[in-house]
């Protein structure tokens, strides 16, 4: 599909680094491939950098925008306030020109929601066509977010990869439908991807990624164990938890 996700663009930003987010689609009348990749990031690690610029350089995506989420209602335990994590992204991506940041969903107070964040940036970024990147975990719980009829209809999707989930269990989603060897052809190559089309129509790309087993509940645990952190998160994201006294109780 022209314009879909996988087809090359010109970047049209290669002379103009700097602009920010909202302001790209005043400056440019060519669409920008954008790929949302939100989370809690509680904290961001190399699992989320390294995932998001192997998207990037496989899919020509012109921007990949980190989006981290709000704060939840009830206080989950051991989830560092929004801004916080806010600006743990804010440092792990500072380096990459082509990673952005949003504060959508963290500047407000309480919970956000997919839906709602894409229909806003949609509004405010006429210009830019967005992908919604999650990993398969992610993907398989989007049926108890909020309105996900909605959110699948939004959208295009990547579906990436993540240790410990197979594209197999994709089986189980009511959004896509996918022949079983293919999945499994997936599950059993080293990369590769899968152009589909979800039951709404929009269109799904499956993606095999290097296999990076991190997460931030093992983080946070080996924070707690006063365990070593080293090499799975940027050093300076390292400090910021450190000099915060994050994730000790
Ligand atoms: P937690 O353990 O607290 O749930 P997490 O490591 O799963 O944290 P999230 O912020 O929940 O990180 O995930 C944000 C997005 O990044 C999700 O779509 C998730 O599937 C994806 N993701 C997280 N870690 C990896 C990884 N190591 N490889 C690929 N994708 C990942
Ligand atoms: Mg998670």
């Amino acid at each position: 599909m022209e314009g879909g996700i996988g087809y090359r663009q010109k970047n049209p930003l290669k002379d103009n680094p700097r602009l920010g987010c909202s302001k790209w689609s005043y400056y440019f009348s060519q669409i920008m491939k954008v790929g949302i990749f939100g989370g809690t990031f509680n904290p961001i690690h190399y699992g989320h950098l390294r995932a998001a610029e192997e998207v990037r350089e496989q899919l020509g995506l012109d921007r990949v925008l980190f989006v981290p989420s709000g704060n939840p209602p009830l206080k989950r335990k051991n989830i560092a306030p929004a801004r916080q994590r806010f600006e743990m992204a804010k440092i792990a991506i500072k380096d990459n020109r082509l990673f952005t940041l949003s504060d959508i969903e963290s500047r407000l107070p309480g919970k956000s929601y997919t839906v709602k964040t894409i229909e806003a940036l949609q509004k405010e970024n006429p210009q830019m066509e967005f992908s919604l990147i999650l990993g398969i975990d992610a993907f398989l719980d989007i049926p108890n977010w909020w309105h996900p009829e909605r959110l699948v209809n939004l959208s295009h999707f990547i579906i990436i990869s993540r240790p410990g989930y197979a594209f197999l269990d994709l089986q189980s989603s009511p959004y896509i439908k996918i022949k079983k060897p293919i999945l499994k052809d997936l599950d059993a190559s080293d990369s590769g991807s899968h152009k589909a089309t979800l039951l709404s129509q929009r269109e799904a790309v499956l993606l095999r990624l290097t296999p990076l087993s991190i997460s931030s509940t093992e983080i946070r645990r080996l924070v707690r164990l006063c365990s070593s952190i080293k090499y799975l998160l940027p050093p300076a994201v390292q400090s910021y938890i450190m000099k915060n006294k994050l994730y000790k109780s």
